[in-house]
């Protein structure tokens, strides 16, 4: 079977989503708020009711990883980060 997982539609308008935004930080917090996992991924628009949404995840890194501190460090930094428990 083959899936198509690019695609993002608006349940409430039932619409295809626009990417508006490639490469956007994400960062999950942890319980104690600590940022522990570290993710792209790109910002679908609806056209019609303007919710966002973040898809088309990428590059997931996690904090026992040696090179988290320093991708965290440049994604604090970025004006589009999401940040989410
Ligand atoms: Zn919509």
């Amino acid at each position: 079977m083959q899936t198509d997982w690019t695609k993002v539609v608006c349940v409430q308008c039932k619409t295809e989503m626009v990417i508006t935004l490639i490469g956007t930080p994400v960062v999950e917090l942890d319980a104690y708020g600590e940022p522990y996992n570290l993710c792209y991924g790109d910002v679908a628009t609806c056209p019609l009711c303007m919710a966002q949404v973040i898809a088309r995840w990428g590059s997931p890194m996690h904090s026992h990883e040696e090179k988290f501190a320093a991708h965290l460090e440049a994604a604090l930094k970025d004006k589009n980060l999401v940040t989410f428990k």
